[in-house]
């Protein structure tokens, strides 16, 4: 997580500097700080909470303070001590000479920390991150050359890192540096620029290098030199970035989260335009590098995914065993790295990440690489690190999502995998009913999205009413099991209400001893296999006296009055449901959050971006 962003050029530096950071609040909004190098010094402001703060902070210094045309600049999301002003970036060392923005964790930290201070060197923080500061100061006394010594000190050091450095015997250049987090150099005409990501410096160039684990960049206003981990010149190409500026306007929703809601009907229409034009031709996945002899050499696959992105590759589960036979396993990466994993060469493996920089999921899938395995990545990002680790790649394309909370990339990701099973299945000759079937019904799910928010009043109503309790129940069985799972994420993650998703057959043997009056328990039911065994863990739960909600395509009029209140959807197959199933779970969420008068877009805790392990 974190922002980081650098500017050299003619232009103010503070100015970009911020307008750069509040593109990257999401990755973060714990603190945030800037250094800005100016003739004789280096002055660093900071302030900690959003960004704003910073703002403020800066509208009461002296112009001379500010004035600049250098500068680095951080957004922080705490891993290693309180999100305090003290903790926040950019670190320096001791004289105040050198000073970092750092985006990542530095794993030894606490030993070179003890090797330091017996040196002379002393601390202010509590961050891992100050110990990168006085590391390389210290290297930086012995070459007297920045970009030697940050070489020379991240050879030191274990973990991930993105940083930005600045000496203040180097007025005229930034150095920086990568492993395991992103950074990317924006290439501007006299001016050049250092991000996290793209929304930061897309105002300003549509030219960008990535760079690699271990490459040093020496960035002036007018030249960037890159280096190979061994010294040696790099010669990494310019790539142009794909964002429009645009995106990030709210367009008159008052939340990103409720815009990018709105979106979703357009980001079904849009996979599905080029992929998917009828039952009966075949799709066309042009990324995807697996033919009829592969797949049949396929015994199984992985899904290895993160959050909401898990939740999709649960869904993923049910449709492609349903279309394909072939046996699904979905784990969460943080579990998968550290364990002994059974992959091979017959094992395709998917990797799913919003934002293909997945800290967790990047690792498993390195390791998945190095077993022989067939890596798919499913992502919103295509110029991202995981879909650079890719051999086939399903770009979700669901525009660039602002609000923490997934919305429109859940349901673009369960897009990919409906269209992933179907290429299969297609590709494999086998259950060709089934794929016309989940063909016809993804056809029609643009229109009946739009039914659903066309009209959102019951559910606003719904959500006033239950917006005081502190505790909800989700259930489901089947391909909606991860819709429940899905819906309790989005509700805990906005409104801080602890929500629990559970199978809904599972209520029996445990989570029942919860129910009473005071625990609402809301039921996704969809006509289909499992509809009358949820409507009999509907009566459980209403022999407990829970609140009752309903999420369903069809309640019959005999249990009807088992519900409190109920929210019906258009007809959908159960296998295309979840898509549909989980907007209503998103709006109920979206709308209690708001009746609570919370941060919707940039919750507590959060970040979009998970950038650590
Ligand atoms: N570890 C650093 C800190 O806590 C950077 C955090 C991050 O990149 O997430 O300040």
């Amino acid at each position: 997580m974190c922002g980081i962003v650098g500017y050299v050029g003619d232009k103010s530096a503070v100015d970009i500097l911020i307008d750069g950071l509040s593109h990257l609040e999401y990755r973060g909004y714990d603190s945030s700080g800037v250094a800005l190098m100016t003739k004789n010094e280096i002055n660093i402001f900071k302030a900690p909470g959003k960004l704003l703060n910073l703002i403020q902070t800066l509208r009461n210094e002296p112009k001379e303070k500010i004035d600049s045309n250098m500068g680095i600049g951080h957004i922080r999301w705490a891993t290693h001590g309180l999100p305090t002003m003290v903790n926040a970036h950019p670190h320096c060392c001791n004289c105040g000479g050198l000073t970092l923005v750092h985006n990542g964790i530095i794993e030894n930290y606490k030993e070179i920390k003890e090797t330091l201070i017996q040196k002379g060197c002393e601390f202010k923080s509590q961050t891992d991150t100050e110990v990168a500061a006085h590391l390389i100061a210290t290297e930086y006394g012995k070459c007297h050359d920045l970009k030697e010594a940050v070489s020379n000190a991240t050879k030191q050091l274990r973990g991930a890192w993105a940083f930005c450095v600045m000496h203040k015997n180097e007025p005229f250049n930034i150095v920086a540096t990568r492993k395991n987090a992103p950074l990317i150099v924006g290439v501007g005409d006299g001016e050049n620029f250092l991000a996290s990501d793209i929304p930061a410096i897309i105002k300003y160039t549509k030219k960008a290098i990535y760079l690699n684990d271990d490459q040093i960049v020496k960035v002036t206003k007018d030249k960037i030199t890159i280096y190979n981990p061994d010294g040696t010149l790099a010669n990494n190409k310019i790539e142009y970035l794909p964002f429009e500026p645009m995106a990030l306007s709210k367009m008159g929703y008052k939340h990103f989260m409720l815009k990018e809601i709105h979106e979703q009907p357009d980001v079904v229409r849009n996979i599905l335009q080029d992929k998917l034009k009828n039952e009966i031709d075949k799709i066309v996945l042009d990324d995807i590098k697996l033919n009829c002899e592969q797949l049949k050499n396929i015994n199984r696959i992985q899904i290895i995914a993160c959050g909401t992105s898990l939740h999709a590759g649960l869904v993923g589960k049910y449709v492609i065993e349903e279309l394909t036979g072939i046996p699904v396993d979905v784990e969460p990466s943080s579990e998968y790295i550290y364990r002994t994993t059974i992959a091979d060469e017959k094992t395709l493996v998917i990797g799913i990440s919003q934002s293909g920089e997945t800290a967790d999921t990047i690792t498993a899938i390195k390791q998945v690489r190095e077993k022989g395995s067939h890596v798919v990545i499913i992502t919103n990002r295509k110029e991202s690190l995981l879909a650079r680790l890719s051999d086939s790649l399903l770009h979700v394309n669901a525009g660039i999502e602002v609000s923490v909370a997934a919305t429109k990339s859940y349901i673009a990701q369960l897009l990919s995998l409906y269209l992933f099973a179907i290429y299969t299945a297609e590709t494999l000759n086998i259950n060709s009913d089934k794929v016309r079937e989940i063909k016809h019904e993804l056809m029609t799910l643009p229109a009946k999205l739009e039914g659903v928010l066309a009209n959102t009043s019951k559910i606003k109503e719904i959500a006033k009413k239950y917006s005081s309790y502190k505790n909800f129940i989700f259930i489901a069985r089947g391909i909606n099991y991860p819709t429940a799972l899905e819906g309790a994420l989005k509700l805990k993650e906005i409104s801080y209400i602890n929500a629990t998703g559970y199978p809904a057959g599972e209520l029996k043997h445990g989570p029942i001893a919860m129910l009473d009056e005071t625990m609402p328990v809301l039921a996704v039911l969809n006509r289909g296999r499992v509809y009358d065994k949820v409507m009999s863990n509907c009566e459980e739960a209403y022999a407990r006296q829970a609140k009752l909600i309903g999420v369903a395509n069809y309640i019959d009029e005999k249990h009807q009055n088992l519900f409190d209140d109920y929210v019906l959807i258009p007809d959908i197959s159960d296998m295309v449901s979840p898509a549909l199933n989980i907007v209503i779970l998103q709006l109920l969420a979206y709308h209690i959050a708001e009746y609570l008068g919370k941060d919707v877009d940039q919750p507590r805790n959060l970040a979009k971006s998970v950038t650590v392990e």
